[in-house]
């Protein structure tokens, strides 16, 4: 156990420059593309009080902007520090920004110093939902919202007390309403 924890020590610096340097950086957007989100399979999702939001992407490139659409829609990766929301320390709540679901609590929230928004919990266990993600040659867990089923992220286990996870969000993705 002691030598386990030796190597977790030595491990951790590693695993934070690594880990830290290419959380949530999937390349830009156009770079490599992948499917886009609704023609993956029909899926039994658990949400808040069972809401579904489904729309064919044509619907969704109306209502979203480009950069949106480009993130939510098309798994795209946000520019590290380019989210106003990634600064906010106000008190209120995190939405997707395509179908309103609450997603983050203001009290969540913590500086991770990656440039991208981050909470160490959702709103609710249900509010998000995940997927093993193996593109750019890396096994990460993609944060999608469980209502619409948009990408909002990824989440890493590195995070902060009390869950240890770090939920690292595109700022485009989420609206915040003060309470
Ligand atoms: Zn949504």
């Amino acid at each position: 156990m002691q030598t386990m924890k030796s190597i977790i020590a030595l491990l951790f610096p590693v695993f934070l420059v690594t880990g830290g340097f290419l959380s949530c950086v999937g390349q830009t957007q156009s770079a490599n593309q992948k499917q886009a989100t609704a023609s993956r399979e029909p899926k039994t999702v658990d949400s808040p009080g069972g809401r579904r939001v489904v729309k064919p992407n044509a619907e969704w490139a109306k209502i979203l902007t480009a950069d949106q659409y480009a993130v939510m829609r098309e798994q795209g990766t946000e520019r590290a520090g380019t989210s106003p929301l990634n600064r906010n320390k106000e008190k209120g709540i995190y939405y997707c920004a395509a179908c309103h679901n609450p997603l983050f609590s203001s009290a969540a929230k913590f500086e991770s110093g990656t440039g991208w928004p981050s909470f160490y919990e959702p709103i609710a266990k249900n509010a998000v939902q995940e997927e093993s993600d193996r593109s750019y040659g890396m096994v990460r867990t993609e944060v999608l919202c469980s209502v619409c089923d948009s990408h909002l992220g990824h989440v890493f286990d590195d995070g902060p007390k009390p869950t240890g996870l770090r939920y690292c969000m595109n700022g485009v993705a989420l609206t915040f309403e003060k309470k």
